[in-house]
């Protein structure tokens, strides 16, 4: 039922509850004391007795108790639950014991019952309850409590002691239905939200690809360039798979799938967190780079190109394909509309001088 992390806490928990339990043993003393005021004033005769059996006796056996408890508490912490709940019986028998004609006293057997609603377990509940009866029965051999009390008396502090019991059932039944409620509704809210985060990634993302679509590329570059921060770096590139419909043609658009989607990991492959890929449409690819010079992000590009370049398609019988980008470095102030018109110039470029190339700020244009 408890675990470490636990708001319910058992150790956190039955150091209160001790802490309770030097309170009660304080209580008698304070009530002993005011006790004491009455004998003194008006039976001092039986001050002697008072004194001993009364306050000293019950005090000295109630502390050593609690004291016991104390020291077991301290030794294990964990599972002491059946020990607070024998104590607690202990300290009521202990003051019945000792004020038998005290009849309100005897109320104080069914604490322990009360207490152990605390742990929240039916079973301790049942045990407590069961102490209280049985510490009522062996009382009996104390002949001053035994003559306290008639038949009459003893059922139905017995009944009384049942009763104690149903009702900490109750209380119990009562809070495992508001747990399971609560379970219920953190699950449909958990659900809820595997939901949500479902179907934002489907509004999100590509499904051939699982890259981001055309729409959350220009959502990203939209927030990016809304930063209007000069200091960071950026680039868009554009990529355009080479002659993709002969592909298509030649081998079937089931292939082509196959291919679109592999190039796809392999862009994936080579960028780093800081970089945003997305399938703009068909078989083009929109990459923003940041955190990168111009100079870094046309080797990164390059590395793509070059990578895609050298793997050999089983599926198109030992071909290799080839991919060519535009790509362009933000300036400070440009919009949105130069960044990307620059980048689909480089392209064209690109495949206007022979394809399988980078165009960007470098003008080289390495052919492999
Ligand atoms: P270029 O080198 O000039 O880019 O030539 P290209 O053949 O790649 O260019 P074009 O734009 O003429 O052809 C693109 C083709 O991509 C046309 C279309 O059939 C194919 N295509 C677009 N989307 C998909 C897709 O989701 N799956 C498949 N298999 N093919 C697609
Ligand atoms: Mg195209
Ligand atoms: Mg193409």
């Amino acid at each position: 039922m408890f675990y470490e992390g636990d708001p319910m806490n058992q150790p956190a928990w039955n150091r209160k509850l001790l802490n309770g339990y030097w309170m009660v043993v304080l209580l008698y003393f304070l009530a002993g004391l005011a006790g004491l005021v009455v004998t003194i004033v008006q039976f001092a005769w039986w001050l002697d007795y008072y004194l001993l059996h009364q306050l000293l006796i019950p005090l000295g056996l109630m502390a050593v108790e609690v004291a016991a408890l104390e020291f077991g508490f301290r030794k294990r912490q964990e599972r002491m639950e059946v020990w607070f709940l024998l104590t607690a019986t202990v300290l009521a028998a202990t003051i019945v014991w000792f004020n038998p004609n005290l009849h309100g006293m005897y109320a104080l057997l069914a604490l322990s019952t009360l207490m152990s609603l605390i742990y929240f377990e039916r079973r301790l509940t049942l045990f407590s309850a069961l102490l209280g009866i049985l510490a009522l029965f062996l009382l009996q051999v104390n002949p001053a409590v035994h003559a306290s009390m008639s038949a009459y008396e003893l059922i139905a502090m017995v009944a009384a002691l049942f009763g104690a019991y149903l009702l900490g059932l109750c209380v119990i039944l009562r809070g495992e239905q508001i747990l399971n409620q609560l379970k219920k509704a953190m699950e449909s809210e958990r659900d809820l939200l595997v939901d949500n985060i479902m179907y934002d990634t489907m509004t999100k993302t590509d499904a051939l690809t699982g890259l981001y679509n055309h729409k959350t590329f220009h959502e990203y570059l939209d927030s990016l360039l809304k930063l209007e921060a000069d200091q960071l770096t950026m680039q868009v590139a554009l990529l355009d798979i080479d002659n993709f419909k002969s592909i298509n043609d030649t081998y079937g658009h089931w292939v082509g799938d196959l291919v679109l989607k592999r190039i796809a990991l392999m862009i994936r492959e080579v960028v780093t967190p800081n970089d945003f890929v997305a399938r703009y449409g068909g078989e083009e690819f929109a990459l923003i780079l940041t955190d990168s010079t111009a100079e870094q992000g046309h080797r990164t590009l390059d590395e793509i190109r070059r990578r895609i370049s050298e793997v050999v398609h089983e599926e198109l019988d030992g071909r290799s394909v080839t991919v060519s980008i535009g790509f362009t470095d933000r300036e400070p102030g440009m919009r949105k509309e130069e960044l990307f018109k620059m980048a689909d110039t480089r392209l064209y470029t690109a495949k206007r001088t022979g394809k399988n190339k980078v165009v960007g700020v470098r003008q080289e244009t390495p052919n492999l």
